[in-house]
């Protein structure tokens, strides 16, 4: 990013100095752990890790750093898939941690809102929210590390967009700090505020590019009581969206997720995953998992789920499916879905994809996107799981049978990534449906993108952090020269 520069010494100075032992360091012992992006493949370096323990010390930071035209990167769980929390290689740019903020602040199950600070991780505000009889209605494989902060900033999805939508849909209020160092003040949830542009919604899915957000008020629904979980085996993509539409027929919203798993992806978890086990007798081809849920009084949500399967079953559209007995089995039927990721980050290095296009039109794009790909690349192994229900899926490219991955990646994965993103735009579809654009999908997002988005992108940036400290690099050039750089 041009005009930006290295931290002074003197800035150093001001920065520890304010911020005590506990929010900064230098210690390449404790910095360099967080300058590597989740899927080893950028790396960074930065000139300190600051761990602000409140919204005023990140306001501090922000004033500092627009002063003197410092690069600022936010960084949460560090669990990005676009390399969007990892700093640039050249060691100028300054990381900002949100970890120590982790503090829910209330739960108020009377209004259905949790307040928790930017650092608070998926997991924990899962188990406060069930402590208090209520439910975050929001999850993805990385909760463990995943912040409320990241999540915001990505516009996360998950599990359970089909019935409860993107991070958009649960943020009711937001505090956060502009980069000149101003601080929102908009925690109160107040469900109607027709006062103009939205600055919510304008920092959610920012990716840290237009300011820091340091706490959220979040929305939270009523604990389900009662949850069905089921594993079904066919033979295509179109019969898993035509059985989704049967059990909306049959059990209204009850159902949350609806999960693709091909064949080639849960043979990845039985190999690398311990203690995994096939669900179904047979190898189906392509396999969906079924969660719905029910409150505590209403139609136990397992009853209308067999049955509908049992029909789907008859007619033809099923195979085979099983449906949990025990939370223990249900369980068991999520760890082979949310251990993909992990099976194939241990399988070797892939070229990975997060596309979308209109729900109706995924499973015919799944299978010409695989023919086109495997056709240009001979040899390669493409596989498409996920959020099938919201028109989503992780169309992932992986090397031929015999090549050194690392080798291939290298050599080809650019040239796979630029094919796969052309092909989904030439149908119509997003580059990024849930992870964003980071570092990755900068170049393709900026070469594909409508010309008036990125127009109004960078007007919205240039506004708010003119000196362009927040981010740099991730999601937009500041200014349309930067692209050609
Ligand atoms: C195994 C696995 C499965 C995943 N599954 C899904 C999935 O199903 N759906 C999905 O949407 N994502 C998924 N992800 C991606 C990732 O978990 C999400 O993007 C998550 O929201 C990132 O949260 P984080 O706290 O780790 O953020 P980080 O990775 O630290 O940061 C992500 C981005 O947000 C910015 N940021 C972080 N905190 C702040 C803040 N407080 N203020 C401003 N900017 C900030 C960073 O600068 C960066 O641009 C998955 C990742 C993994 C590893």
């Amino acid at each position: 990013m041009t005009g930006l520069r290295f931290p002074t010494p003197d800035l150093l100075t001001r920065l520890a100095d304010r911020l005590g032992p506990r929010g900064f360091t230098t210690d390449p012992d404790l910095v360099d752990t967080w300058t590597t992006d989740w899927r080893d493949r950028v790396h960074g370096r930065a000139a300190a890790l600051l761990s602000p323990a409140n919204a005023e010390e990140v306001a501090f930071v922000l004033r500092e750093a627009s002063a003197a035209h410092v690069g600022i990167v936010p960084q949460g769980g560090n669990s990005s898939m676009v390399a969007g929390a990892t700093p640039s290689a050249d060691g100028s740019q300054l990381l900002l941690s949100l970890r120590r903020m982790n503090r829910i602040r209330r739960i108020a199950p009377q209004d259905n809102i949790a307040e928790a600070e930017a650092g608070v991780i998926l997991a924990d505000l899962h188990a406060a929210a069930e402590d208090a009889g209520r439910r975050f209605p929001l999850s993805l494989a990385a909760k463990g590390s995943a912040t409320v902060g990241g999540l915001i900033s990505t516009n996360a999805g998950g599990t359970q967009v089909l019935r409860f939508g993107t991070m958009r849909a649960l943020v009711l209020g937001l505090e956060a700090v502009l980069p000149d160092g101003s601080i929102v003040e908009g925690l109160t949830a107040l469900r109607k505020d027709n006062r103009g542009y939205d600055l919510r919604q304008l920092l959610i899915g920012a990716e840290g590019t237009l300011g820091v957000v340091t706490a959220a008020s979040l929305k939270l629904v009523p604990a389900a009581a009662q949850r069905a979980v089921a594993w079904v085996g066919l033979e295509a993509p179109e019969q898993a969206l035509a059985i989704l539409r049967r059990l909306e027929q049959a059990t209204g919203e009850a159902v949350e997720s609806f999960e693709l798993v091909p064949a080639d992806a849960l043979d990845l978890v039985l190999r690398h995953i311990p203690d995994m086990r096939a669900p179904l007798e047979r190898r189906w081809p392509w396999n969906v998992l079924i969660e719905a849920t029910a409150l505590a009084d209403a139609p136990p949500p397992d009853e209308a789920l067999g049955l509908a399967l049992a029909t789907a079953i008859e007619d033809g559209l099923a195979g085979d499916a099983t449906l949990a007995a025990s939370e223990t089995q249900a369980e068991a039927l999520w760890a082979l879905r949310e251990n993909i990721s992990e099976a194939e980050r241990i399988d070797g290095m892939a070229a990975k994809h997060d596309v979308a296009v209109p729900v109706a039109a995924m499973p015919g794009f799944m299978g010409r996107a695989r023919a086109a790909v495997e056709a240009r690349f001979p040899g390669v192994r493409a596989l498409a799981f996920g959020h099938l229900g919201d028109g989503n899926v992780h169309f992932n490219v992986r090397a031929p049978a015999d090549a050194d991955d690392r080798a291939w990646f290298k050599a080809d994965g650019s040239a796979v990534t630029r094919f796969v993103h052309d092909f989904v735009a030439a149908e119509g579809g997003t580059l990024s449906a849930e992870h964003g654009i980071g570092q990755t999908k900068l170049a393709d997002f900026i070469r594909l993108a409508e010309p008036t988005r990125l127009h109004a992108m960078r007007a919205i940036k240039q506004a708010l952090d003119p000196a362009g400290i927040m981010n740099p690099g991730k999601l937009l050039p500041l200014a349309e020269a930067d692209a050609a750089q």
